[in-house]
């Protein structure tokens, strides 16, 4: 085992020597992103946050949590083929949560239907934090699997580089030759490939739905130049224009902007401010009845809500998606963290106590996505005092809280001063698949991102401007 560090060089000289050059590297690099004063336009763009040094992973939490990544993919998929376990486990999320019952009806709608397209494509993203038990010992704990707009696979796979660069100026060459190379996005684009060429229309395009907002676009731009390069077309196109412009033909096949469209790619669509009018509603709604291919299908979003997460972590119920597979539910109940129901009856009001009597050890999680939404310490306490005799409760789910052991490094952020951090990472692994009727023609773990944050910080991703692009340094 080769020798690194056990901390990042701290010699106030060498990182300001560093700080310039890593952030030029990072723009030499391609690791973008546009500046919150003018998120549409290109003319001015910035580097997308990030570590000035590496982190250090051990070597066998990263290889479980790749291991487990094609587990997931095909857990994913079983759950969201399987119309009475969604009905059962959101019913009750349902009834208080109206975002995810705007969904739960679309999804009731299309099940109605006869499904037209049997090609599934799922690109997904499985979060986890290292645990530090009091003994010392060091678990790989899931956060959350992300099933829809799972993002900065792109960016990701520039990363490498960079950090290459700076340990080499740092003269850090034993650390240097550590860095992995990573690239989700060529996997994420062979996903998104497979799923178009089964469509099986040349002309057909991939559409990327996105955000009016897009100051992420280059994570975006390195997926799409993927499919590019395979000479497969793609668009980007908002709800507003899929309102405007989009129709579904006799045999449903979707139009939009008069391209036929192969694959929708949302990387939009999971929260509810992403609907901003009833019209995106509809537009979502006719997607999902088209014959593209989505991804993710309106089933498949629903199987990543934390309700569903926490529904699988009840002792037997990994079982009921993999009956003849013992090592493969054991591989992936290793990863779950202590999930609780706020259901209404006996398990939900021991939840409520045991939350109310520990709140710092505990997570309060509605059914959101996309950062800053999960509550934490005494306001959990403020909420379930509020919310414990009414069925308002079970909107959440109660999730143990992750302890990582904080590491330093120095975060470099446009406009923020550089300094010396304690600092928590939290390890994404990549996954794709495709499913054409019964057969499982592609599954696979298409590469990780490590994303870093101040500890000060409860919650929040690099978009939402708490945490910032990292990569492991296995030891
Ligand atoms: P979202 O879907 O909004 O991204 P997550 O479940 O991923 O919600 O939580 C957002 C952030 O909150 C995570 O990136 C992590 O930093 C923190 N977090 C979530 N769950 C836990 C947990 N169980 N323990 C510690 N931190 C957590
Ligand atoms: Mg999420």
């Amino acid at each position: 085992m080769s020798a690194i560090w056990e901390e990042v060089p701290r010699d106030e000289n060498l990182i300001k020597h560093l700080q310039e050059i890593a952030k030029d590297t990072a723009l030499l690099h391609g690791v973008l992103m546009r500046t919150k004063e003018s998120p549409n336009s290109p003319e001015v763009v910035s580097y997308a946050p990030f570590t000035m040094f590496p982190t250090r992973v051990p070597r066998t939490v990263f290889n479980q949590a790749l291991a487990v990544q094609t587990h997931f993919n095909r857990l994913v998929d079983r759950v969201s083929q399987d119309p009475e376990f969604l009905e059962e486990t959101l019913a009750s999320t349902i009834k208080v949560d109206d975002f995810t019952a705007r969904l739960f009806n679309i999804y009731r709608e299309v099940q109605r239907e006869s499904q037209l397209q049997p090609v599934v494509l799922g690109l997904n993203r499985s979060d986890y934090m290292l645990d530090q038990s009091p003994d010392g010992r060091t678990s790989l704990k899931q956060i959350e699997i992300n099933t829809i707009a799972a993002s900065f696979g792109g960016l990701t796979s520039r990363t490498p580089d960079v950090h290459r660069h700076i340990l080499k100026v740092a003269n850090l060459l034993e650390e240097r030759n550590q860095i992995l190379d990573n690239n989700p996005a060529e996997g994420l684009a062979r996903g998104l490939a497979k799923a178009w060429e089964l469509y099986g229309s040349e002309r057909a395009v991939v559409m990327f739905l996105v955000e009016d907002v897009q100051r992420n676009i280059y994570d975006h731009r390195y997926v799409e130049n993927e499919l590019w390069k395979k000479n497969i077309p793609v668009i980007r196109r908002q709800f507003e224009d899929v309102c405007r412009t989009g129709s579904l033909d006799q045999s449903r096949k979707l139009f939009v902007d008069g391209r036929e469209i192969a694959v929708v790619y949302f990387r939009n669509g999971y929260m509810p401010q992403n609907y901003s009018s009833e019209q995106s509603w509809d537009a979502r709604l006719m997607m999902e009845r088209s014959l593209a291919v989505k991804c993710p299908n309106i089933s498949t979003h629903l199987a990543g809500t934390k309700k569903v997460q926490q529904e699988l972590a009840r002792p037997g119920v990994l079982e009921r998606f993999f009956p003849d597979e013992p090592e493969t539910v054991a591989q992936i109940r290793a990863t779950f963290a202590g999930l609780y129901t706020l259901d209404m009856g006996e398990d939900g009001d021991k939840t409520v106590a045991m939350a109310l009597a520990n709140p710092d050890r505990y997570v309060l999680k509605p059914q959101r996505e996309g950062g800053g939404n999960n509550i934490y310490g005494q306001e959990i306490c403020e909420v379930l005092e509020k919310l414990k005799d009414s069925s308002e409760r079970s909107a959440y789910i109660l999730m143990d809280k992750i302890q990582p052991i904080p590491v330093q490094n120095y975060l470099l952020r446009p406009g923020d001063p550089i300094g010396l951090k304690s600092c928590l990472s939290e390890l994404g692994v990549f996954g794709a698949y495709v499913r054409k009727g019964k057969d499982m023609v592609f599954n696979e773990c298409v590469g990780h991102l490590l994303r870093t944050k101040s500890s000060e910080h409860a919650d929040g991703g690099v978009a939402a401007g708490v945490a910032v692009l990292d990569n492991p340094l296995l030891f």
